[in-house]
């Protein structure tokens, strides 16, 4: 047998290709990859002899269709997989997980390749309640959470995946798998970092409260499922994966802590990441029962799979050390403002370095999405989507001009997230089981739509039946995100900038914080750029400054209950170039409408003055975090 492996200098890929030569020595593998940032050629060095390593991106496809030929089957891996990354580059995500998949099954099926094998993830189902006992089965609906651009780019995928075979018949199966470990795993993700961590003497930085919980898997349980999968999965079929070890992120890090020899106190509770879903868990009965897979490490022996995992990151810290420095590049759409993302250690999350680039040096992206791609993934997460409502009791029972509307609104950009809202909501509120939907108002179009009114009948107490209101933002409950734009001086901040305006609909002056909605598929970068150019005219692309540092401040909901808006926060810090670089470090800047620049040293004053419930958001959170930015830790 030939097989195609894509992505096999990646972390799952790598393991997957030499658990194969283990296991059956004379079959032949071909490879593609194209060596991103997490791709690395050391993972191959070893078998290098053994396999065809073809460097190439899954979208080129001369080099895809040359590496087709003779092969029987596509195993594929390939793809942007890290969640705290895809937020600032979604379109990359697009690239490769969407079009990179659809470029490998077209030319698969133009080679006549009878057989292949898309990897993908638990993470397209959304996420758990805390404290349910509930599992992901294949009759799951999709639901990726909308500001979880992996997840989101993985059911695109997927669907793309299922609407092939549809059309084509062509011998296809999908596996959805829950959190992988073991060697090899780039040190970005959770168990690599706790055990680098621990060998440098860092603590382990854990997200949030600690209890999300992800399902555990040994890399080398799920190339033994891929491989039952191949030798025995139906076509058309999808398997999930999973071992049944759902563990809270907290019980992980203080067992690895402890497996290593290291003190509790090694742990160290951190701010949240952003899209932190809150529970994963598989139900992998339908490949135990239907094509006899066992794990071999599984729940039981997850001990021994971490104690060897410790092993090998103490055992292999040439692989590992020179990633830390490994930067990747990404940069706004007019590739003027180039910034280098890599981990902080201490955070665990992704950081940004702006300064000191040889831009020169620094090779950008050369492929970004335009508007014809828009409008096709719109198209296909718009699929999902309607999929996903189709199957709810209350939208079943509404009438035939609502599910009209919803279709029509779901078909607008600017109202999307609307009813991606829609169909991912409970279907109860407030212990009210929603019966259907009766009235949506909302402006009208000309005028563009900004918030959505949805009238749902819902019965109460049993039997009592009422209609009750509730109002939405068209562009879904994440889609907006608010900046703080903090103004560094000689080295350290020295005002905030905030907007001055007249809000309708109170009128009077109001200080308010730049941002508003992102459009589908905006990089964070851009939406900086076009924020504080429309708003603080500040322009970045014309060198009016430099940005220094983005800050991810959470989420918050400043009027939960009665919307459902929760857009994230940010703090950004720039250096003033222009007509601003100037500035004495206690004066106030007030132009009548657009900038107003406050000195830190009297903020008190704009606090008391401004209520804004996003910048007192923001100041108090940057407040709650002060130890850590200033230390650099966030
Ligand atoms: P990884 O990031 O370690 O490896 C991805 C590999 O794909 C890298 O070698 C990279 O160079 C390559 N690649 C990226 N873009 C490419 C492109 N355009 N063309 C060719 N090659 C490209 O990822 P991983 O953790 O090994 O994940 C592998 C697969 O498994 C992914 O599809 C992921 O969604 C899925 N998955 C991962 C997990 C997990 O816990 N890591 C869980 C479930 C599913």
């Amino acid at each position: 047998m030939k097989l195609l492996v894509t992505g096999a200098a990646g972390f799952i890929g790598s393991n997957f290709v030499y658990y194969w030569l283990d296991k059956y020595p004379q079959d032949e593998i071909r490879v593609i990859d194209a060596l991103t940032y997490a791709g690395n050629i050391e993972n191959l060095t070893p078998i290098m002899s053994k396999i065809e390593f073809v460097e190439a991106d899954i979208n080129d496809r001369a080099k895809v269709s040359d590496a087709m030929k003779g092969v029987d089957a596509v195993v594929h891996f390939a793809a942007e997989s890290h969640v705290d990354r895809s937020i600032f580059d979604p379109a990359k995500y697009w690239h490769t997980n969407v079009h990179g998949t659809l470029a490998l099954l077209e030319e698969a099926k133009k080679a006549g390749v009878p057989r292949f094998h898309h990897i993908s993830t638990d993470e397209v189902y959304g996420e758990l309640p805390l404290d349910s006992g509930s599992k992901f089965t294949e009759k799951t609906p999709y639901s990726p959470k909308s500001d979880n651009i992996y997840a989101l780019s993985k059911a695109e995928a997927d669907s793309i995946v299922l609407d092939f075979y549809e059309k084509t018949g062509m011998y296809i199966t999908i596996s959805n798998c829950s959190n992988n470990y073991g060697p090899r795993q780039f040190p970005e993700k959770f168990i690599p970092i706790i055990v680098t961590n621990l060998i440098d003497g860092l603590k382990v930085p854990v997200h949030g409260d600690g209890r999300n919980v992800r399902d555990w898997i040994h890399v080398m349980d799920h190339a033994s499922a891929i491989d039952a999968i191949l030798q025995k999965g139906k076509k058309g079929e999808t398997y999930l994966i999973g071992t049944n070890n759902d563990r809270s992120n907290a019980y992980i890090a203080e067992k690895v802590v402890g497996l290593y020899g290291a003190d509790e106190s090694m742990v160290n509770h951190v701010p949240d990441r952003h899209s932190n879903d809150r529970r994963y868990a598989i139900d992998a009965t339908k490949i135990i029962t239907e094509l006899g897979w066992k794990p071999e490490i599984g729940r039981d022996d997850f001990d021994d799979g971490l104690k060897e995992t410790i092993e090998w990151y103490k055992n292999n810290e040439d692989w590992w050390r020179p990633l830390l420095e490994k930067k990747d590049v990404i940069s706004d759409s007019t590739k003027k403002i180039i910034a280098l993302i890599s981990l902080d250690r201490v955070s665990g999350k992704t950081k940004f370095t702006f300064k000191n680039i040889d831009k020169n040096n620094v090779e950008v992206p050369s492929e970004k999405i335009g508007q014809k791609d828009f409008v096709e993934e719109h198209l296909i997460r718009y699929k999902i989507v309607m999929k996903n409502l189709a199957n709810k009791e209350w939208y079943q029972n509404s009438t035939d001009s609502i599910k009209n509307e919803i279709e029509e609104l779901g078909k607008d950009s600017s109202t999307f997230g609307y009813v991606e809202d829609l169909a991912s909501r409970e279907d109860r509120i407030n212990g009210d089981r929603i019966l259907s939907l009766v009235k949506i108002e909302h402006a009208d179009r000309p005028y563009g739509i900004y918030g959505i009114a949805s009238w749902f009948e819902v019965e109460r107490d049993g039997d009592k039946k009422i209609v009750d209101g509730f109002y939405s933002w068209g562009r879904g409950p994440k889609s907006g995100s608010k900046l703080l734009l903090l103004v560094k001086k000689d080295n350290k901040v020295s005002h905030v900038a905030v907007i001055r305006e007249e809000k309708f609909p109170m009128g009077g002056i109001e200080y308010a914080l730049a941002g508003g909605f992102s459009n589908l598929n905006e990089g964070l970068l851009d939406f900086i750029v076009r924020s504080l150019k429309n708003e603080l005219k500040i322009n970045i692309l014309e060198g009016a400054a430099t940005i220094d540092k983005i800050t991810s401040l959470g989420r918050i909901s400043p009027d939960g209950g009665m919307t459902n808006n929760k857009p994230s926060l940010y703090a950004v810090t720039v250096e003033l170039k222009d007509k601003y670089a100037g500035i004495a470090e206690n004066e106030i800047v007030e132009e009548e409408k657009g900038v107003v620049l406050w000195p830190v040293s009297k903020i008190n004053d704009l606090v008391s003055k401004c209520d804004d419930a996003y910048f007192l958001a923001a100041m108090s959170r940057l407040e709650l975090y002060s130890d850590l930015i200033a230390n650099n830790k966030i």
